[in-house]
């Protein structure tokens, strides 16, 4: 019996020069290391199923299910400024679409799958650390209620793959509100094909903003859309403390769903120029900078709508530049309002930012862990006996209790008690995010001794970020001075 996927293929349906139709290439000997029981539920699979040894092989492409009609989506895209006419899915492979049990239309894609018409001088395939990282880190993104791509199996090919060294390979199969990116738009407007521009944007707004196709103007709608949910969501990202490492155009969705985990990581002490990836010498992607490089992908993204604006140049150019002109506000409200729930306010006054702002200016210059000093503010909140907590987090804890002294001034004009101020705290401060030192600790284990009980037991915790799970207290610390990550390196 073949295991049936309820497959749908509408991006399969869009003209031929929108993808390459390209089978996976079969790997030696699977080995499912990780099933995301819960998500195939959602899809409406069975996890069952998927955990025999057919389901590994489907799960790393060595098996097509029934009613699959794969497909390496074309892109281009802009990597580090510089734009690349052709990129598309190198070493991804889209097996169909599932409407899943909310209604929502689901790519189901195979990362690591072999090599496509697009794979360049790559090999096609995926190291297992980078799976690993990715299937950590997207989990975590989705329990911590930020949008994002999600993880559904990982699965050793029991094939080895050159890197700088030889490295056991995998496949990630990895499951997308869809997989449309400002460099899908690129690759039909570098080519001045506004016909496919036009195609391509029929169907995102179909799938992601259907709504828009009844609004007066869909192709302007469209872009403030995804200028809005692009806001949105690196908004979320820095009021996590993550840093997505290769914010290219390329790895920048439609959706607004964080796409593409390589280089990617969680601070630990708060610093604004932070910076993990290795590829990211220049640091145009470290951590402060990510709204502006949000704007940047975006006026990309409005390049390529342009000639659906309006046939007059200057007039799409304009409106261009209005809709682009919604960005700051729209993420400086959102962050704004993200930062006064971090810090325990329920009203917004005059001062707010500053008052905030000069709490992440004083842990910048104390090296103050992020997550900490926000999740144990919460607890300060509750009790000035908690003081100690967090004014240990920082090199001179004067600097703390200056600032506790000016916070607590503007909570007491609050009617909310204590208690209800340190709850809706630790609703959005999390005490546990994928701390890279023990992602780093996760993957070893992993890779030189084949156990995976380190990486189990670290997605349970990160599956509750938000509660306190006394029996794995030691979750929630920073690395100690030997335990640093300085550097993540590219998922390749
Ligand atoms: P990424 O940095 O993963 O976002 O990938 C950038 C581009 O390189 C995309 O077009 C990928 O498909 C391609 N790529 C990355 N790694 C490989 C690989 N091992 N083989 C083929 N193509 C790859
Ligand atoms: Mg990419």
């Amino acid at each position: 019996m073949t295991l049936q996927f309820p497959f749908e293929h509408t991006y399969a349906a869009l003209p031929a020069n929108f993808f390459a139709r390209v089978a996976p290439t079969p790997v030696a000997s699977p080995r499912l290391v990780k099933l995301n029981r819960g998500l195939a539920v959602q899809l409406g699979l069975d996890p069952d199923q998927l955990a025999t040894p057919e389901g590994a092989e489907i799960l790393s492409g060595k098996r097509l299910p029934e009613g699959a009609d794969p497909i390496a989506m074309a892109y281009a895209g802009h990597q580090f400024g510089h734009f690349v006419p052709q990129l598309g899915d190198g070493r991804a492979i889209l097996l169909g679409e599932i409407i899943d049990r909310d209604g929502v239309r689901r790519d189901i894609q195979l990362k690591g799958s072999g090599p496509t018409p697009f794979s360049r001088r790559g090999d096609g395939r995926a190291a297992l650390g980078p799976v690993l990282r990715e299937y950590i880190v997207s989990e975590a993104m989705f329990r911590l209620g930020i949008p994002t791509t999600r993880s559904l199996a990982a699965v050793i090919s029991g094939e080895g793959v050159m890197r700088e060294t030889m490295l056991p390979g995998a496949v990630l199969t990895r499951v997308a509100s869809s997989h449309i990116r400002v460099g899908t738009f690129q690759f039909f407007a570098a080519r001045g094909d506004t016909d496919g521009v036009r195609r391509l944007a029929d169907h995102a707004i179909g799938r992601h903003y259907p709504e828009l196709a009844q609004a007066d103007r869909p192709y302007h709608a469209l872009l403030d859309a995804v200028i809005a949910r692009q806001a949105d969501l690196v908004a979320r990202w820095l009021l996590v403390g993550f840093i997505h490492g290769v914010m290219n155009t390329d790895n920048t969705s439609i959706s607004g769903e964080t796409i593409d985990y390589g280089p990617c990581a969680f601070m630990d002490e708060y610093n604004p120029a932070k910076v993990f990836s290795s590829i990211d010498e220049m640091g145009r992607y470290a951590y402060g900078n990510q709204p502006r490089i949000a704007l940047w992908n975006l006026t990309r993204l409005a390049e390529c709508l342009l000639p659906l604006f309006s046939d007059d140049k200057d007039k799409a150019i304009e409106q261009a530049q209005f809709a682009l002109g919604e960005f700051a506000e729209k993420f400086t409200a959102a962050y704004q309002a993200g930062l006064r729930a971090k810090i325990g306010l329920f009203t917004k006054a005059d001062g707010d930012e500053a008052l905030v702002q000069d709490l992440l200016d004083a842990m910048t210059s104390n090296q103050a862990d992020f997550t900490l000093t926000f999740r144990r503010l919460g607890d300060v909140a509750l009790d000035a006996d908690n003081d100690e907590a967090v004014r240990g987090l920082f090199i001179n804890p004067t600097t703390f209790d200056e600032w506790a002294a000016r916070w607590r001034q503007r909570t007491a004009l609050e009617p909310q008690t204590p208690e209800e101020r340190r709850e809706a705290m630790h609703r959005v401060n999390p005490a546990f995010i994928p701390r890279n030192h023990r992602v780093e600790a996760v993957i070893q284990a992993a890779m030189n001794h084949d156990d995976y009980a380190p990486f189990e037991e670290l997605l349970t915790v990160l599956s509750k970020p938000f509660e306190e799970q006394p029996s794995f207290a030691a979750y929630a610390d920073p690395p100690e001075a030997d335990q640093r990550v300085t550097q993540t390196f590219c998922g390749t």
